[in-house]
């Protein structure tokens, strides 16, 4: 029985963790939940799992809680709370689950209490892949990654949870990544790779409309301007210790082959399943177990065809922000993702266009100064600072 936590069960990831929780009763239990603002879901939730404890985006609802259950659950509140959550000595692992930079927190928090952490947050890598890596070297004292298991343990620090890279994961299985010719990330493209539309007249409702996945908003706007596989990128050099110039991006728009590796023999391994979730949250949560699921099965037979095609640089100038910004990383990788969460967040409040989203992270992304060897509080700094100029730049729109 492992004991699992999930930060963000409210969340898209979270309420589908919790249906493999449902699943497996018997190898999961789950210890502990949260929310940002969902209250009522988050009550439902508590009733069904009876979880230990239990973090809420404020006090307000904290206290509130905290007198409806008494003493029967440890209720916390905040950024804090998700980190103390995320280090809970009854947890065996952690699904960090929550949207944004704000992963930063309970990333690190698990890092530093030795648990297993399945990471579907991408952010938190993004803007701090340096400082993790740099962290799991000193917690294991040898070279390692945050998706490789070091040498001494079966279980590595980080299970990836994000489908390419759990695709990856599981075709570097007892491979030696200095083995590794490409590793290349697939992804379907969006909903208007294909057509031929104005990026200025989409509305909210078309860019949330994603033909493969049903995901939480921000990251199916992400995925809209491909600023999500941009993302990806970043998150894979990180995750799998591979250089920039081995990742290679395919638009792949069955979304059936989830990201590929290619080895120096001319080898190729990939992985094929129907796009869900549910697959790589559960693989993460019980690895390294396998068990069966209720995701339909793949009929290759029924699937017609398997197309690949290079991504289109010109057309989502939000993915070629992301891979320029790769190159320099440091500070700017959390400069790109700040104005990118703050652009989205205008979006989705029709504040700004979609045209817009790229223009507002490319002004803040040019008057940035890019900080050599940063530690946390500079990444902090620059996510503010750049949450600051993107409201500015947000205004001007
Ligand atoms: P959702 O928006 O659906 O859910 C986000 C969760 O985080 C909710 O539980 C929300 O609480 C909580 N939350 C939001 N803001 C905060 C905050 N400031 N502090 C604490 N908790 C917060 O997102 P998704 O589930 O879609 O995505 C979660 C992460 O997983 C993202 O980083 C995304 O990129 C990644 N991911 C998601 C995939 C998907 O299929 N959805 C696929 C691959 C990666 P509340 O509900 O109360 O607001
Ligand atoms: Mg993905």
């Amino acid at each position: 029985m492992k004991n699992l936590v999930i930060l963000g069960s409210t969340g898209s990831i979270g309420i589908q963790a919790l249906e493999v929780a449902r699943h497996l009763k018997s190898e999961i239990k789950v210890t502990g939940i949260s929310s940002y603002s969902n209250i009522n879901l988050l009550q439902q939730q508590i009733k069904e799992f009876k979880p230990s404890v239990v973090c809420t985006g404020n006090e307000t609802d904290a206290t509130y809680l905290r007198k409806k259950y008494k003493k029967n659950i440890e209720i916390l509140s905040g950024n804090n709370g998700l980190s103390v959550m995320a280090s809970y000595s009854e947890a065996d692992i952690v699904l960090i689950s929550v949207v944004g930079a704000v992963g930063i927190y309970p990333l690190i928090s698990a890092i530093k209490a030795g648990k297993t952490v399945a990471l579907a947050n991408k952010e938190a890598l993004v803007i701090s892949g340096d400082i993790i890596n740099k962290l799991l070297k000193e917690q294991f004292r040898e070279t390692t990654c945050a998706g490789c298991a070091p040498k001494l343990a079966v279980i590595p620090a980080i299970i990836p949870v994000d489908s390419e890279h759990s695709a990856i994961f599981q075709c570097l299985k007892n491979e030696d990544t200095k083995k590794v010719k490409n590793l290349i990330v697939t992804g379907s493209g969006g909903p208007f790779y294909k057509k031929n539309v104005d990026f200025s007249k989409i509305t909210v409702e078309e860019a949330l409309n994603h033909p493969r996945w049903r995901m939480g908003k921000k990251i199916t706007i992400d995925s809209a301007t491909l600023m999500n596989k941009g993302l990806e990128i970043i998150e894979a050099h990180y995750m799998f210790d591979i250089p920039y110039n081995k990742i290679k991006l395919l638009i792949h728009p069955q979304s059936i082959v989830h990201s590929l590796v290619e080895f120096v023999d001319a080898s190729v391994i990939g992985l094929f399943s129907m796009p869900d979730m549910r697959l790589s949250i559960q693989y993460a949560i019980t690895y390294p177990e396998r068990y069966p699921t209720n995701i339909h099965p793949l009929k290759l037979e029924d699937i017609q065809k398997l197309e690949f095609s290079k991504p289109d640089l010109k057309k989502f100038p939000c993915l070629k922000l992301a891979l320029d910004c790769a190159k320099t990383g440091k500070t700017l990788n959390a400069v790109l993702n700040a104005s990118n969460e703050v652009a989205v967040g205008a979006f989705l409040h029709k504040e700004i266009k979609f045209s817009d989203i790229h223009k507002v992270i490319e002004k803040v992304l040019n008057r940035h100064k890019v900080i050599s060897k940063p530690v946390l509080e500079d990444i902090l700094e620059a996510d503010a600072w750049a949450r600051t100029e993107a409201k500015k730049e947000v205004n001007k729109c």
